[in-house]
């Protein structure tokens, strides 16, 4: 009586979520462009199939992952209208207009689409701390959300196809800032010899109680009011230069963070110098600094 699906592309992204389906107990049918690596899933029960055609015939339910969302698109083409009548999940990394253009394929070609973006890794895949975002055809989402609830927690982000991606980027734009971040510091201490593990233990609590700060940021940009009495963009603009001078005299580049003296020096001649560092979200926005 459970919904059976279909999981086109078998790395470890789309092996992690047939795995899951077939302990669920779904009747799971597989394909993947190599075919080898169908056999562990086989073995757990799952159904190989031939073609993505004969594995898309066997489920209202389609689940791709690929490495590219070009790769979905050349799956479709492939598929044409035998993807009719049912539900297309795209859980490939990609961005909101490939989403969108996926989207429109996928209607012309019958079939219903959601778009994800998968916050885990495999191995977290039907654990407690795994979810995944979803947008696109919302009655296909309703249709199938006890089925996409076996991945992990279901989290709707709208209508347009292109907001789970979008919501996707930005959590994983988060991430890359913070390991940016963390990478500058340790190759900062490493030059006088400091372990990095060592550092670890000042540098998680530390940065873990500056983002404690972010709601009260994100409040700033929502309302455009970035007066702070914690950190003005002077005070910044005035200390910045030490650490670039500082990684020049260590021997550690600077490129990744020269742009953020580049964007403080712009705050100041802009006339920003009493507000919060909150200010970068708004002096980021293309059109604002083209007006
Ligand atoms: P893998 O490299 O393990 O798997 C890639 C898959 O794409 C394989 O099934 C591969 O097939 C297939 N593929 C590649 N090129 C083509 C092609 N031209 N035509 C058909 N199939 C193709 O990657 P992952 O499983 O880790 O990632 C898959 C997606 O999931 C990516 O978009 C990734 O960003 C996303 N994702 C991954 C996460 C992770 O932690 N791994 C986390 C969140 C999202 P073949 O076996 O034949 O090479």
């Amino acid at each position: 009586s459970k919904t059976p699906v279909t999981v086109l592309g078998l790395g470890m992204m789309g092996t992690a979520l047939a795995s899951a389906l077939l302990r669920a107990g779904h009747p799971v049918t597989v394909w993947n462009r190599s075919a080898a690596r169908t056999g562990p899933l086989v073995a757990q029960g799952a159904r190989p199939a031939d073609s993505p055609a004969d594995a898309v015939a066997a489920s209202p339910l389609v689940v791709v992952c690929l490495l590219a969302n070009d790769n979905v698109a050349d799956v479709l083409d492939a598929l044409g209208d035998r993807i009719s009548g049912r539900t297309l999940v795209n859980l490939t990394n990609g961005t909101p207009a490939q989403a969108r253009e996926l989207a429109a394929r996928a209607a012309e070609q019958g079939a219903s689409y959601l778009d994800g973006g998968i916050m885990a890794v495999p191995q977290m895949i039907a654990g407690p701390h795994a979810y995944v975002l979803y947008s696109g055809d919302e009655k296909a989402y309703e249709t199938h959300r006890d089925t996409l609830a076996v991945f992990g927690g279901t989290r709707w982000t709208g209508t347009d196809p292109g907001l789970a991606a979008l919501y996707d980027l930005s959590l994983l734009t988060g991430m890359y800032g913070m390991v940016i971040g963390v990478m500058q510091a340790y190759a900062l201490v490493r030059t006088e010899g400091i372990g990095a593990e060592d550092f670890s233990e000042l540098l998680v609590p530390w940065v873990t109680a500056m983002l404690a700060g972010a709601p009260e940021w994100g409040r700033a940009v929502d309302s455009g009011r970035h007066l702070t009495d914690v950190s003005s963009m002077a005070v910044n603009h005035a200390a910045f230069p030490n650490f670039l001078a500082t990684f020049r005299d260590q021997g550690v580049s600077g490129e990744l963070f020269a742009p953020f003296q580049a964007i403080l020096d712009r705050a100041m001649e802009q006339g920003h110098a009493a507000d919060g560092l909150s200010r970068i979200a708004d002096l980021l926005k293309l059109d604002h600094q083209n007006a």
